[in-house]
This record gives structure tokens, C-alpha cells and sequence, in this order.
């Protein structure tokens, strides 16, 4: 009775094009695992979408505030996309893991390669394709919050993401997952299955916590 595994923090870290679900798979894991699962919200400089939450979404903030944030050491690390800085605030990452909650991350795959160099074992990292170009265009124009000019700089950011996500291929330390975003549902019950099997990971969990249920009393 009321034992419990503990273990470290997990950080699960969804890349993928801008359109390919991420935002709509985070949505739906805090959701259904609210308890264990927290969101870090990243900073941005870019102008918030009709549809955003500031502060959910992101932090929308300007340049010059990101850049004396970012010369403070706020950020446990930034990138600029299409001319606007994003960045992950190092205290997301300490709130997560002091509250041993594990943590969720939308950022790009230059972000996800940098949470795997300095925290390879708690890193898990899901790139989320859509099942064709023509998908992603319909998928895009139908959340219809970008216009034509923002779309082709998306565009051509997803072809170099889908460059590298190639060139990691068999690289240990890069990608772990990919997750073709077919039917909604169907993949989101892969996304759920990859965080609850990760959960459970044995190299994981801390040994004395294992050691509770090892117990022989006989
Ligand atoms: P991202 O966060 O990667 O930019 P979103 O989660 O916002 O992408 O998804 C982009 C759009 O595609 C949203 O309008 C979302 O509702 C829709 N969408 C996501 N997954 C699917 C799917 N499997 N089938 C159809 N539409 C989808
Ligand atoms: P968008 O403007 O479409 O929300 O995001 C553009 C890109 O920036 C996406 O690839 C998104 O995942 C990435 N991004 C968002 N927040 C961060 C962050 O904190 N760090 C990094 N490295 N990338 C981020």
C-alpha cells in the first residue's frame, strides 16, 4: 500500500514541421495525464496567432526584452526560425523536475539535439510527420492562422528539418521516434503508448524504489 516507483524526470520532446500535430498531441497528453505530465511554455518573439493563449502558447515577447533575458541566462537554450528567437526557460526545466513532473517540449529538432547532448537519459524525442506534403498544406490552410509568405518560409524550414531528421538517421543520440500522423486518433494512441511505455523504463527508475516490490517475505 502506497508504494511508489520514483524515478527522474522525463522530457518528451516533439519536433516535426510546423502543422504536423504537435501542438495538437501536447494538448491532448496534458490533458489526459495532468497529473504527470506538465507543458513548458517556451518564449517567443514572434506576433501570437489568433488562436494563441499568451502565456499557454507561449511567452510572446519582443526582441530586445528576449535578447536581455537571453544575456541574463534565462534560456537553458534558444534558436531563431524565420526571424523570430524562441527559446526554453531553464526555470521550465527546474519547476518540472523539482516537481517530478515529467515534461513536454515543442521545439525544433537544433533545440531537441542540444536537450540530448546535455540530458541524454531523460531526453525522448518524437518527430511527427504528416502522411504527404498535401497534407500538411490542407492541414495548414485549414488552422488558417498563417499567411502566404509565413507558409513558404514553413515550407522550406520543414524541408531542412526533414534533412536532418535523415541525417540522424542511426546516429544514437538523435531521434528516437517517428510517428506518421495519419488518422488522429490512431496516432495519438501511439504517441500515449510511447509515453506510458517510456514510464516505465527500467534504466530509468531509482533502485531502491524498485527494491520496495522485490520483497519475499516467506
Ligand atoms: P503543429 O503544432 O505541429 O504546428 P497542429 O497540432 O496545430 O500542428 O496541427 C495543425 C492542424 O492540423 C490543426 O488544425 C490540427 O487540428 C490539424 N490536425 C492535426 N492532426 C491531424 C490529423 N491527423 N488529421 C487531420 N487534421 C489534423
Ligand atoms: P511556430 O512559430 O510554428 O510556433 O514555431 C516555429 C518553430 O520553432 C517550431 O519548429 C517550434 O517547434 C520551434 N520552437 C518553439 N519553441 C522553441 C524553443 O523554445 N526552442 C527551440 N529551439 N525551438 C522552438
Amino acid at each position: 500500500m502506497g508504494r511508489k516507483l520514483s524515478r527522474q524526470g522525463i522530457l518528451f520532446v516533439l519536433v516535426g514541421p510546423t502543422g504536423s500535430g504537435k501542438s495538437t498531441f501536447c494538448e491532448r497528453l496534458i490533458a489526459e495525464f495532468p497529473d504527470v505530465l506538465s507543458y513548458s511554455t517556451s518564449v517567443t518573439t514572434r506576433p501570437a496567432r489568433a488562436n494563441e493563449v499568451p502565456g499557454k502558447s507561449y511567452h510572446f515577447i519582443s526582441r530586445d526584452e528576449f535578447i536581455a533575458r537571453r544575456d541574463r541566462g534565462e534560456f537553458f537554450e534558444w534558436e531563431e526560425n524565420h526571424g523570430n528567437l524562441y527559446g526554453t526557460l531553464r526555470s521550465n526545466l527546474e519547476n518540472g523536475i523539482t516537481m517530478g513532473k515529467d515534461l513536454l517540449f515543442q521545439i525544433d529538432i537544433r533545440g531537441a539535439l542540444n536537450f540530448k547532448r546535455n540530458f541524454s537519459e531523460n531526453t525522448v524525442t518524437l518527430f511527427i510527420v504528416p502522411p504527404s506534403f498535401e497534407d500538411l498544406q490542407k492541414r495548414l490552410r485549414g488552422r488558417g492562422t498563417v499567411d502566404q509568405g509565413e507558409l513558404q518560409r514553413r515550407f522550406s524550414t520543414a524541408r531542412s528539418e526533414y534533412e536532418a531528421l535523415l541525417s540522424l538517421h542511426g546516429t544514437p543520440g538523435g531521434v528516437d521516434y517517428l510517428i506518421v500522423n495519419r488518422e488522429l486518433d490512431s496516432t495519438y494512441d501511439e504517441v500515449r503508448a510511447i509515453v506510458i511505455a517510456e514510464r516505465a523504463r527500467y534504466s530509468r527508475l531509482d533502485k531502491d524504489s524498485v527494491r520496495q516490490f522485490c520483497e519475499v517475505t516467506i
